[in-house]
């Protein structure tokens, strides 16, 4: 049974296909990126296969499971662009929050560890509304992790980083899969996607244009998955 599967998934905005007939799978342990230019349906794939949004034909699985059922999401970490983290709160109640919410047995203790592992451990009591763009992706982060699920869903996670954060990131990642985590995540910065990747999927105007394993060759020239089964 794969990790993630998606069978032939279509999702319509009014009469518009965002997504067209789309198949892909990510094994447990796999590090799946997914490529494609602005509005090539990243964004709403990724959010599909979390559940957040409902499709049309097809089926998505997650664990052998639906991706809508409550049990499921446990087992789901995400990022999105909208950071779902509350302004009014320090990172450190945010985190306590979440962690109570996925019934976790040591809500506070879990918050800490995040903060200290995504590098927030010294503005942890900051309100969030004060905290920069890069602090709140960390944080974000912090928020994915917390209740380590077994699949990672990530829309853009290196964006707003500087380059210790996107290090500390990849190292996550990195220990994430290790541990037989599966990640799926978008990116418009290749490098740091291909070197973390086992299998890119390039989207074009809703469709999987190429899905296979990452080769050496991408990695050392990250654009060779563009030039080869692009547009242009
Ligand atoms: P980006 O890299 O810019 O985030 P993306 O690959 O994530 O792009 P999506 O955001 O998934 O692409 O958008 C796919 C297509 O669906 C685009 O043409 C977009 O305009 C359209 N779209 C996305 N959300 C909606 C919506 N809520 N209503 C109508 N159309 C939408």
């Amino acid at each position: 049974m794969s990790a993630v599967a998606v069978e032939g998934v279509w999702k319509f905005y009014g009469d518009f296909p965002a997504l067209r007939d789309v198949c892909l799978t990510a094994e447990q342990g796999a590090c799946l990126a997914l490529i494609g230019r602005n509005g090539a349906g990243k964004t709403t794939l990724l959010r599909t296969i979390a559940g957040f949004s409902r499709h049309g034909k097809g089926e998505i699985r997650i664990l052998g499971t639906s991706p809508r059922e409550t049990e499921t999401r446990r087992h789901i970490g995400f990022i999105g662009h909208g950071i779902s983290v509350y302004d009014e709160l320090s990172a450190l109640e945010n985190l306590t929050l979440y962690a109570r919410l996925y019934g976790l047995a040591n809500p506070r203790k879990a918050a800490l560890e995040w903060l200290e592992r995504t590098g927030l451990e010294r503005v942890r009591d900051g309100l969030v509304r004060e905290f920069s763009r890069g602090m709140r992706q960390r944080l974000a982060v912090a928020r994915a992790f917390l209740h380590e699920p077994s699949v990672l869903l990530l829309d853009e996670p290196f964006t707003a980083l500087d380059d210790r954060a996107i290090a500390v990131l990849q190292g996550l990642l990195r220990d994430g899969l290790a541990q037989g985590r599966t990640i799926i995540l978008s990116t418009h910065q290749l490098r740091e996607a291909l070197e973390l990747a086992s299998h890119v999927a390039l989207l074009i105007r809703g469709q999987v244009a190429f899905h296979g394993p990452c080769t050496p060759e991408m990695v050392a020239d990250p654009g060779l998955v563009y030039a080869r089964y692009g547009e242009d």
